[in-house]
């Protein structure tokens, strides 16, 4: 374990994380230790996941700290607990920071993570379309005031709304819909996909889809499909069967952030509803957001707590604000247009080393490749990859011959990198590295005879050399520079 290094000599920020480590290494030297690995660790692997990145040390400082302590349902001024005054403020801020950032009306940031953002998202419309107007028509206020047999009513009511999303292998999120995930037991749902030559959404699908099967709610969003959305003819489309879009910008909220996305690709202006991680492209805490420019709505998505949330994080709503502080500005806007670029370049560097990039390129910051182009499963891609110092994660792609567990693809993110200052051209030695990887790596036999889906061979040479690939680019590009290694 390294010691206690704090000097006059060395940054705040490092003087911050050591003496930080030091005070929780009294009580749990283990923890400590493991913090310090898994510093080490994200300093020698080229992080590739789309859906990582890595928050400032500013944001970071500003989730360990005694806002974790504090009690504080409700929303700021109309609180559940005394002694709110500073949660208040922090909650305050974060939101108006959030809503100048997405130029939205109105901003909600007490959801712990994306999944909760969707669950306050749902119960928002289906406060506002289905519990309203009932109450309404009863002539009461609040549910509690309902009769035995309407309330069974009004909760038979809920599980009867439709919704339609985009499917999983066409790129989709469990969280829109699917069985194994509450959204898919509280809906009935029916998905659309991406058109089966150039596995693009399909507009006209989803409009058919939505004229047959009238539901209350489209989903528009995605964890891995590479290609943008235009959430107008979206929203067109909702209009037209009087439905209500939501936009779940969990991947892509950076590039929102980052005046990457405008106009049509723009959600704020185009969805009565919108929802994101804080932690992906944003580059803040892990956490979610709900946003809205329909007025009439923020009452209902106010009501997250006690709907499906208890009491906000409001530590991690303070680092939210520093977070969306950082977006706003012109450095940041800059950064969202490399990831973009950066993807650009990575995908048409794998693309010229023979990989086949569904949908045929990026237009955000991700990249599909089938791996099916180098013989392989998504499986067997992802473990030899990351026996070459890189990481990414395995995804299926549409129409998926090797189903949600050993896949075909392999889905690749430049957020992380892009943040530790990598640009176009480290982006083609990147794809030489994968590419390299790739071409050398075969599957082999299971004990029947058959070809393996996940047992792989790659010379230790190939991927020793590769390790030393990526330590180079890290070491030009290096994390976290402000902070020492020695901590
Ligand atoms: N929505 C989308 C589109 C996502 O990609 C994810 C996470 O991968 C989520 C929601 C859920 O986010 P979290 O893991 O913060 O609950």
């Amino acid at each position: 374990m390294t010691g206690s290094v704090h000097q006059k000599n060395l940054s705040s920020e490092s003087n911050a994380f050591s003496f930080g480590l030091e005070v929780i290494g009294k009580t749990e030297p283990l923890i400590a230790e493991y913090i310090r690995g898994e510093l080490q660790n994200q300093r020698s692997q080229l992080k590739l996941i789309a859906s990582e990145n890595y928050a400032s040390p500013a944001v970071l400082l500003a989730m360990g700290n005694w806002f974790s302590d504090k009690y504080a349902e409700g929303t700021p001024g109309h609180r559940f607990y005394a002694g709110c005054d500073f949660v208040d403020k922090v909650e305050t801020l974060a939101a108006q920071n959030a809503k100048e950032l997405f130029d939205a009306k109105y901003a909600y940031v007490q959801p712990h993570s994306g999944i909760d953002a969707n669950l306050v998202a749902f119960w928002a419309l289906l406060a506002y379309r289905v519990e309203a107007p009932f109450l309404e028509t009863k002539n009461v206020k609040h549910v509690n005031d309902l009769e035995d047999e309407d309330w069974d009513f009004l909760r038979k009511a809920f599980g009867d709304q439709r919704m339609i999303g985009m499917s999983l292998d066409a790129g989709g999120h469990l969280t829109h819909g699917f069985r194994p995930n509450i959204s898919g037991k509280l809906f009935d749902q029916r998905s659309y996909g991406v058109d089966p030559k150039t596995e693009q959404l399909d507009y006209d699908s989803v409009r058919s889809l939505a004229e047959e099967f009238r539901p209350l709610i489209i989903v528009a969003g995605y964890s891995a499909y590479p290609r943008r959305v235009n959430f107008a003819k979206m929203r067109e489309i909702a209009d037209s069967v009087g439905a209500l879009l939501m936009v779940d910008m969990a991947h892509f909220s950076g590039l929102v952030a980052g005046k990457v996305f405008t106009g049509d690709y723009d959600p704020i202006p185009n969805a009565h509803i919108v929802t994101s991680t804080t932690h992906k492209s944003l580059r803040g805490p892990r956490g979610g957001i709900v946003l809205s420019n329909e007025t009439d709505l923020a009452e209902f998505i106010d009501k997250g707590c006690p709907m499906v949330l208890g009491g906000p994080l409001a530590n991690v709503m303070a680092a939210k604000a520093v977070a969306f502080s950082e977006a706003k500005t012109t450095a940041f806007q800059t950064y969202a247009q490399q990831v973009v670029d950066n993807a650009k370049a990575l995908a048409e560097g794998i693309e010229k080393r023979g990989g086949r990039l569904v949908t045929g390129g990026t237009e955000n910051h991700l990249v599909l490749v089938d791996v099916r182009s180098f013989g392989l499963t998504g499986r067997q891609a992802e473990t030899a990859l990351e026996e070459s110092g890189v990481i990414v994660n395995r995804n299926a792609i549409p129409f998926d011959p090797n189903g949600a567990w050993y896949t075909s693809g392999i889905r690749l993110g430049t957020p992380a990198l892009t943040t530790i200052g990598m640009s176009c051209d480290d982006m083609d030695e990147v794809a030489e590295i994968i590419c390299s990887v790739l071409s050398a790596t075969s599957p082999a036999s299971t004990t029947s005879g058959e070809e393996s889906k996940a047992k792989f061979m790659l010379s230790d040479n190939v991927s020793v050399d590769n390790r030393n690939r990526c330590a180079e680019l890290l070491r030009l590009n290096p994390l976290y520079p402000e902070i020492d290694s020695t901590i």
